[in-house]
């Protein structure tokens, strides 16, 4: 049996723990270790694969993206790069000067900036959505919604949708791009690999932001993107070397090291997530809840049916408008006052904080971020600050 039939036979759990380690001889180190060198030695005609130098590829990439690219039941091995954004922006590089670009109305705002930027520096049309609303992005993707009468490049795809948690169709999305001649890449931080797999869906590109569950201690800004395709992975990586928005081998080993403990990680904050966003549901100190677990959520259907869970983030409008959403966070003990979610420890944000934040983001709206405490001393401290 080979490794790869081998890693066939796993569950995602087993390769989150498995994948990515060194050959089993006598006397191996369990871990690969972490290579402090920008360039190897080489002469001659460089051949295939060869290391020769760190900016294109090193070895201690090599076991995080390979990991990854297993979670995520890709083809080929992720690439990491330097931060989410330097992830996004390698995606993004895949829709050319003069193209069109489809994204949600919602979603991570340096992304839809980045998107801005793009249409003014690279005459790229953009246009905003709702993604769980299908039609009106089947609708966005036909030339004629577009002014030039210009083809969709991309489908660019958050889900659930930061900070909303909007639940985009992602078979019927992919379809809908493909059908029109798009690219579908789809951001996949809020949910990880272990909730939801794009590429499985028939998604071309996948994103995270390795920052968050991934490397999941708070401790490391790291991106990567994935494909199944040989061609546009080879883009991808000859934008990495380029561009040159690189990881850093301890930043990348400490992703790795977070990684092996996903499974347990995200089983824990997930469970717990569901159990307050349902007491905080029946709180009377509490306007509204968003979360895909709660029956009544409207993406709590397609959550089911696409997802195995529901993620670990609430949105939670707490009463008393702006204001009151700011004392509850300063009235919180437990619970961090930050931006970034994903960590072992839980936080939380208001939004409309960022005079950057989509204006269609409830003022109120704060962003929670679970993480894997005790979930009677998370809801202690949530209960005691609502009452004020
Ligand atoms: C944080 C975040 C990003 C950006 O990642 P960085 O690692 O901060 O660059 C992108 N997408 C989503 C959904 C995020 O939450």
């Amino acid at each position: 049996m080979t490794q790869r039939e081998h890693d066939a036979d796993l569950s995602r759990e087993t390769l989150a723990v498995t994948a990515g380690r060194p050959a089993r001889t006598q006397g191996a180190p369990v871990n690969e270790p972490v290579v402090l060198s920008s360039t190897y030695v080489s002469q001659g005609v460089p051949q295939p694969g060869e290391m020769m130098y760190a900016r294109a590829d090193t070895e201690t990439w090599g076991p995080f993206e390979a990991t990854l690219g297993a979670l995520e039941g890709s083809a080929h091995p992720a690439l990491v790069l330097g931060s989410g954004m330097a992830a996004i922006a390698a995606a993004l590089s895949l829709v050319p000067h003069g193209g069109r670009l489809v994204l949600p109305r919602h979603a991570y705002q340096v992304t839809l900036g980045y998107a801005r930027d793009l249409a003014g520096r690279s005459d790229v049309e953009v246009e905003q959505v709702d993604i769980a609303d299908t039609d009106a992005v089947v609708a966005a993707l036909d030339p004629a919604a577009s002014p030039t009468g210009r083809a969709t490049s991309m489908l660019w795809v958050e889900s659930p949708t930061n900070p909303m948690l909007e639940v985009a169709d992602l078979p019927a999305l992919v379809a809908a791009g493909h059908a029109a001649g798009a690219l579908v890449a789809v951001d996949n931080t809020f949910a990880t690999p272990l909730v939801q797999r794009p590429l499985e869906h028939g998604a071309d590109v996948v994103v995270h932001s390795v920052t968050k569950y991934l490397a999941g201690h708070s401790d490391v800004v790291l991106g990567a993107v994935l494909t199944d395709d040989a061609a546009l992975r080879e883009q991808l990586h000859g934008y990495r070397t380029v561009h040159g928005a690189l990881a850093g081998p301890f930043e990348v080993y400490l992703a790795l090291r977070g990684m092996r403990t996903l499974a347990l990680r995200v089983e824990r904050s997930q469970r717990t997530a569901l159990d307050l966003a349902q007491r905080l549901a029946a709180h009377p100190g509490v306007v509204e809840v968003r979360h895909p677990g709660l029956p009544g959520d409207p993406g709590h259907e397609r959550a089911t049916a696409q997802m195995a869970g529901y993620g670990s983030i609430i949105g939670l409008r707490p009463a008393g408008g702006a204001e009151g959403a700011d004392r509850l966070v300063a009235a919180l003990r437990l619970w961090v006052p930050a931006t970034s979610l994903g960590g072992v420890e839980s936080s939380i944000e208001r939004r409309r904080r960022f005079a950057t934040e989509s204006p269609t983001v409830p003022e109120d709206l704060l962003r929670l971020s679970v993480g894997i405490e005790d979930v009677e001393d998370l809801w202690r401290d949530l209960d005691r600050a609502l009452r004020g």
